[in-house]
């Protein structure tokens, strides 16, 4: 199983600070942003100890696709209100897909945007105008994230990311990251995950999802919120995303825990251990465990 989760870039080791933290988890995958996910306020290249966590990656026999990078979350290419702001959101991930390339990773997780006060036909019509200006490489796949429909969020159900992905100059450049709090909270019952992956592959292609954000939800289904919770602790349940976790159908896909912390503390090693060994353990994840 792949199976790993959000990590920390911070000082001193940044980069290679980010494999150790995946590697204290017992982790084999691991996604990280290149610095705060609210804003584009980004370190040099020459800084993050690149060579290092590749290195790391290799010794530890982690292949560099395992690495996953997000995309920061302010970047709204769907913004048809605020024009500057679709121009930031292209001029940035431009800049991101040069780091992913630059630090060896191969997919950039995306949030596909929200339409703010205009309307979701409008929202998508700019994000494919705003996704083709965009300056992408084989190199590295943009992975357009299955969201909760919260606000006026797009690409909340799979037609509306199919649409997007049937506008895009460049097809093959783009996938999907499948979020299984935002797809529940979105409406598709996950307790029913083969029935879930039959309509995905029927309307995106399965061949298209590449990442998966393993999450419980502390929504009901449908709910259109987009609250994680840790798991086994939310709607989801452990069996659910146990399921999820060892399903063969995607075996192949990186599984990143994007789970709240618990106090000050990470839950990561913990839930990895419980999804590997299939045993809910909740004491593990209480506040006063150590
Ligand atoms: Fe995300
Ligand atoms: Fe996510
Ligand atoms: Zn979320």
């Amino acid at each position: 199983m792949i199976l790993g989760s959000h990590v920390q870039m911070k000082a001193p080791l940044f980069l290679e600070g980010s494999v150790l933290e995946a590697l204290s988890y017992d982790a084999n995958a691991l996604m990280l942003y290149t610095g705060a996910p609210q804003n584009t306020v980004r370190r040099e290249l020459s800084q993050m100890r690149i060579p290092e966590a590749q290195q790391c990656m290799k010794d530890h026999g982690i292949p560099m696709e395992r690495m996953i990078i997000h995309a920061p979350y302010i970047i709204n290419p769907a913004n048809s209100v605020k024009p500057e702001v679709a121009e930031l959101a292209v001029e940035f991930l431009n800049k991101e897909i040069s780091r992913t390339r630059a630090i060896g990773a191969r997919y950039l997780v995306l949030h596909p945007g929200s339409y703010t006060t205009a309307d979701a036909p409008t929202g998508i019509r700019t994000a494919i105008a705003q996704l083709n200006r965009a300056e992408t490489c084989d190199e590295v796949t943009v992975c357009l994230e299955t969201m909760a429909g919260k606000g006026s969020e797009i690409g909340r159900t799979f037609e509306e990311l199919a649409e997007i992905l049937a506008g895009l100059d460049h097809p093959e450049r783009f996938g999907v990251c499948f979020d299984t709090c935002h797809t529940n909270d979105a409406g598709y019952d996950l307790t029913k995950y083969d029935d879930v992956l039959d309509e995905f592959d029927r309307i995106i292609g399965l061949s298209r999802m590449h990442v998966i954000h393993l999450n419980d939800t502390k929504n009901p289904i449908g709910a259109h919120k987009d609250r994680h919770a840790n798991i086994g602790q939310g709607t989801l349940g452990f069996e659910t995303l146990h399921y999820i976790a060892f399903h063969p159908r995607t075996a192949h896909i990186a599984k990143i825990l994007e789970t709240p912390y618990i106090g000050k503390k990470p839950p990561y090693k913990e839930e990895i251990k419980m999804l590997r060994e299939n045993r809910y353990m909740p004491e593990l994840l209480s506040e006063t465990a150590q």
